[in-house]
């Protein structure tokens, strides 16, 4: 699945640590999801912690 980051994000800098092959952190300091299918774990549990629930499936 693809993975998207809405307006939400306060840029706490969680999803990035957790699934750096996903998320990454942005020029102005918010997150950002990679546009690729993955399985990773690793993302759907970032998605699940995000404190703002502003990981969405894509
Ligand atoms: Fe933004 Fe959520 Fe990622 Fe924190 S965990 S940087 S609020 S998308």
């Amino acid at each position: 699945m693809k993975y998207h980051v809405n307006e939400n994000c306060i840029g706490c800098g969680l999803c990035a640590g957790m699934c750096p092959e996903i998320f990454r952190m942005n020029d102005v300091g918010v997150a950002e999801a990679l546009d690729l299918e993955t399985d990773l774990d690793t993302a759907e549990e970032a998605m699940d912690s995000c404190p703002m629930a502003a990981i969405e499936q894509e």
